[in-house]
């Protein structure tokens, strides 16, 4: 593999495109058009600019990695792609469309990947031009730290495509797990009812987000508090993630908390919009209830 195609410059995307040319991979970045691939582009400058600082990276690493990243404005440059990763918003109607006209320049042997959260991948490969070289592959957020992929194949995907992609991600330095398409994979069927589960306990009244944070940083051992880590996923992936899980499985237990929805509904989605469950605007992070 030599050229990736990158679909959704927004925080996925641009990870993605920047562990990839990091690797060595010429990386095509688009979005709705050239101007957000550009400002997908200029964090990742930004990102890198701070490693360089903290002497992480050298500057010419991050010179290297900069210039393998090419900001496009439509996937018309992608027939030159071998693997093409999609990562734009978490909606079936805007992923279906993406097929779509990627299906248009796709090369017959290039590989089309989605990094879907919980979208199943069986039903996106049906939206694709050869539903066996389509692949989930789902990277973490923030990617460039975080060290999992999890591949899923759908029903129709080859065993060549998923040895494909597991030697893409190894060659980034990823550990690889491999998961059944079933409804939010391993980690978002295991992680998101405790995130919603926060959000009930918050409209509920059960304590402040601080304090729920608080409880489950120390009480669990975990890095971050529920709360912020949705903040951080971003709140209308989090309900997204939410509604694929409840509609796709019937199971009331995935069912929205009503204040997630709430949040999402005033455009409180997180760290990306400067307001969630806390407010950034601040040089610390500041609890909006
Ligand atoms: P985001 O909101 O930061 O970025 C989404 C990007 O997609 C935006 O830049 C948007 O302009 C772009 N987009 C929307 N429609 C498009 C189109 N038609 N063509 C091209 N680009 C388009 O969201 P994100 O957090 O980067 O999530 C992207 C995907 O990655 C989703 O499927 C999400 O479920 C998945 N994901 C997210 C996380 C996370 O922690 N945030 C982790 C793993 C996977």
């Amino acid at each position: 593999m030599k050229t990736i195609g990158v679909i959704g410059a927004g925080q996925m995307g641009a990870g993605i495109a920047q562990v990839s040319a990091a690797a060595g991979y010429r990386t095509l970045l688009s979005d709705r058009d050239v101007a957000l691939a550009e400002k997908g582009k200029a964090g990742i400058a930004k990102g890198l600019g701070r490693l360089v600082e903290k002497e992480k990276i050298t500057g010419e690493a991050r010179d290297a990695t900069l210039a393998l990243i090419e900001p496009v404005g439509d996937v018309a440059a992608f027939g030159d792609c071998d693997l093409v990763i999609e990562a734009a918003t978490e909606r079936e109607e805007i992923k279906r469309a993406i097929f779509a006209d990627v299906a248009k320049v796709l090369r017959a042997d290039a590989i089309l990947a989605t990094n879907t959260s919980s979208i199943p991948i069986t039903r996106l490969a049906s939206a694709s031009s050869d539903p066996a070289r389509f692949i989930g592959v789902h990277f973490f957020n923030p990617v460039p730290v975080m060290g999992l992929i999890e591949v899923i194949r759908g029903l129709a995907t080859s065993d060549a495509t998923v040895a494909a992609v597991e030697s893409y991600g190894k060659s980034l330095g990823k550990e690889i797990v491999h998961a059944n398409d079933a409804p939010g994979f391993i980690v978002n069927r295991v992680l998101m009812p405790m995130l919603n589960e926060a959000c009930f306990a918050l409209g509920e009244g059960v304590a402040t987000i601080r304090d729920i944070d608080t409880a489950c940083k120390l009480g669990l051992n975990h890095p971050m508090g529920p709360l912020t880590l949705a903040d951080f996923i971003g709140l209308d992936t989090c309900l997204e993630i939410c509604r694929v899980l409840f509609t796709s499985t019937g199971d009331p237990k995935f069912r929205p908390a009503p204040l997630l929805v709430k949040y999402v509904e005033a455009g409180w989605i997180g760290r990306k919009s400067g307001r969630g469950f806390y407010d950034y605007a601040g040089p610390e992070p500041v609890p909006t209830r």
